[in-house]
């Protein structure tokens, strides 16, 4: 699936300059102009990626910065900071906050390409999952796609693979149901209909996985996550 990106900016310009190259590049792209939009989008689809402007109304990039890496839900999510020459200050407090690196405007958009996919490739090695997970009774074998329940193969569609794994990736964070049916099964604007999609899938996926179906929680109203700890 290809990556998400989070723009948040308040110039329209720069939004439009910047989703027109990431387009271009292969990448996702989302946008918000506030800092509340920001923190609303971040929360619920779950970007690959956010590039921040500090100077933001309402709330400024810092405390949007600070929000989100307090949240668990959001604390993974990569942020590559936009700032302005005059605000050298704010660089080094947005990375204290966790920022993972800054620009610095004007910026051209080639730099800012490289800095993305370098930020993105550091990401991906620290999340890479073993080949082989195992909890409880439940073994999952990425490389070969298959999965076992004591030592019983459980025979999964497609999606109702997809979806475990990206339970399993997110390491116990909520997935809510955008988030899935966006990257599981590529709708960007989610109606009612296709919401219930993922709900009887993981009620497919539960019965599948029998005296493990309890790790799949649902997080009413909003999504589900899969429990990781061992009893
Ligand atoms: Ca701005």
């Amino acid at each position: 699936m290809r990556e998400k990106i989070l723009i948040v900016e308040d110039e329209p310009d720069i939004v439009t300059m910047l989703e027109y190259n990431l387009k271009k590049e292969g990448f996702r792209v989302t946008s918000a102009s506030d800092g509340q939009e920001a923190l609303r989008r971040a929360e619920r689809e779950h970007p690959d990626i956010i590039i921040l402007d500090l100077m933001l109304p309402e709330i400024d990039g810092l405390e949007v910065c600070k929000t989100l890496k307090q949240s668990s839900n959001t604390a993974n999510i990569p942020i590559i900071m936009l700032t302005a020459k005059a605000q050298e200050a704010d660089k080094i407090v947005g990375l204290e906050l966790g920022a993972d690196d800054y620009i610095t405007k004007p910026f051209s958009i080639r730099e800012l390409n490289a800095r993305v996919k370098a930020v993105l490739r550091r990401v991906r090695e620290k999340e890479k999952l073993p080949e082989i997970f195992k909890i409880g009774n439940l073994t999952i074998d990425f490389s070969k796609i298959k999965v076992t329940i004591g030592n019983k193969p459980v025979e999964l569609t497609a999606k109702e693979f997809e979806l475990l794994s990206a339970l399993i990736k997110a390491k116990g964070r909520v997935l809510s149901r955008d988030y899935l049916l966006d990257n599981i099964w590529g709708f960007d604007q989610a109606v009612e209909i296709q919401s219930r999609t993922v709900d009887v899938h993981i009620q497919t996926l539960r019965k599948k996985l029998k005296t493990e179906a309890k790790r799949v929680v649902t997080v009413k109203n909003y999504g589900y996550r899969f429990e990781q700890e061992e009893e």
